[in-house]
């Protein structure tokens, strides 16, 4: 699929901005137009709910271009919106006033933070997503709380590890009975949960906010539950939803993310959409069709459409995988884990905890694992190519840590 026109990239984020840096390397010889709404050079934004917001840290930026530099075959469209897009005639309309020409055009515009309803327009609020709120956000925690996380997801328990490093007091709200509900088994997050309470975060679970009032410096949530919490700041993570205006507005088909095909294409075959704003078909799990958010994701499609945009041919969609940092540990997860029906633990020591998911026909579909620095990192990467070879590991050595994982390959 080679393209005949300039290249335009809506997004400057992960995706979009890993994707113009590929085509760039490769000396492709078309126009490269990158499109970003941030009015900054690309940044990593998974710092920002770690290193960022430390107190040892200096709040740095991590660039998404060597050194920080865009190259020249770049041209990047910075603090602009693409407002339009017309398919017929392959343009798109950009805040400035520019109208942008494309052969191909790819839509790479992540997602944006779940609003809370009744948390609007009331100061002291914060949500995470970008390096402007991480830059907000920074300050807020040394100054010393007390804060309140509305939701035990990553970014609230990433954010609450960060606060407990400055020593503040850190309440995390959630309306579910256990943290980290979606995406990582009960098992994996009570031992989270553990860290974080030996830290210091008291956890108000099962419940949600009812009322927000602001008076003074201090911020009153009055819970479902009939208690109150009085905090400084509060951030809000309860989710992102992927950005799909410019798509649906187009007539793109859309579906809990712009719906793209194993080759990242859209129902428009002149464009791509990639990273968290896509619902794309995994065929490891039968094309069952995913949105993911996470780093890896965003990495691996910008390789795809680079490949498929320069005309070479691309493999699977990569097994999902997602990492978290939280105090000195770190969390993986392998797969979809509500692909398994049997949950298999492995406990190597004390402060390390595996788990594996196996599908009914004994094939693993999942594995996760937290513990300190890098301490799961090579099973996850072992169990990785066990899920992708289709693997029906004995559920009894996957128990066993005198086994290696390795000699299950
Ligand atoms: C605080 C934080 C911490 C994270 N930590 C981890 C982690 O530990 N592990 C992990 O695996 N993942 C993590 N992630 C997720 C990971 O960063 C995302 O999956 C990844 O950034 C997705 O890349 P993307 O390019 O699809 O979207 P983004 O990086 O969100 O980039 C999208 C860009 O598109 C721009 N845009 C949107 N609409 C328009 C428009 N109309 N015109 C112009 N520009 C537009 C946006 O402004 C944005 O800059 C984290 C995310 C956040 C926010």
């Amino acid at each position: 699929m080679k393209t005949d026109g300039p290249i335009v990239i809506i997004g400057a984020g992960e995706a979009g901005a890993t994707l113009a840096a590929d085509l760039a390397r490769r000396g492709n010889s078309l126009p490269i137009h990158l499109v970003g709404a941030e009015d900054c050079a690309p940044y990593e934004r998974p710092p920002l709910s770690k290193a960022h917001l430390e107190p040892d840290e200096i709040a740095r930026v991590v660039p998404l271009f060597a050194g920080g530099d865009i190259p020249d075959a770049i041209i990047h469209h910075r603090g602009v919106h693409a407002l339009r897009i017309d398919r017929a005639a392959r343009t798109v309309e950009l805040s400035d006033g520019q109208r942008l020409d494309y052969g191909r055009l790819v839509l790479a515009t992540g997602a944006a933070s779940r609003r809370l309803p009744i948390a609007e327009g009331i100061v002291g609020i914060h949500y995470l997503r970008n390096l402007r709120e991480a830059q907000a956000l920074r300050p807020l925690l040394l100054a010393g709380g007390p804060i309140a996380i509305l939701g035990a997801g990553f970014i609230g328990l990433e954010v609450a590890a960060a606060a407990r490093k400055h020593g503040t007091a850190v309440s995390v709200i959630e309306p579910q009975a256990r943290i980290l509900a979606r995406g990582v088994s009960a098992s994996i997050a009570g031992k989270v949960q553990e860290l974080h309470e030996r830290n210091g975060v008291a956890f108000r679970l099962g419940t949600s906010v009812s009322t927000i009032d602001r008076s003074g410096d201090t911020i009153a949530l009055i819970l479902s539950d009939g208690g109150t919490i009085a905090a400084t700041t509060i951030v809000i993570g309860i989710g992102a939803v992927p950005e799909v205006a410019l798509a649906r507005e187009a007539g793109l088909m859309v579906d809990n993310g712009i719906t793209v095909d194993a080759r990242l294409q859209t129902s428009d075959p002149a464009i791509l959409a990639i990273g968290d704003c896509c619902a794309f078909p995994l065929s490891i799990y039968g094309g069952r069709r995913v949105r993911l958010e996470s780093w890896r994701n965003a990495r691996d499609q910008a390789a795809m459409a680079a490949a498929l945009l320069s005309g070479e041919a691309i493999g699977e969609m990569p097994l999902p995988w997602f990492w978290s940092d939280q105090y000195d540990h770190g969390l993986q997860v392998a797969g979809l884990i509500d692909e398994g029906g049997t949950e298999i633990l492995r406990r190597p020591n004390e402060d390390v905890l595996m788990s594996f998911h196996l599908a009914a026909d004994g094939r693993l579909v999942a594995a996760q694992g937290f513990g300190p620095g890098q301490a799961v990192a090579r099973d996850i990467r072992l169990a990785e190519m066990l899920i992708g070879r289709g693997a029906r590991p004995d559920p009894a050595f996957l128990a066993d840590p005198s086994v290696k994982l390795k000699s299950l390959l």
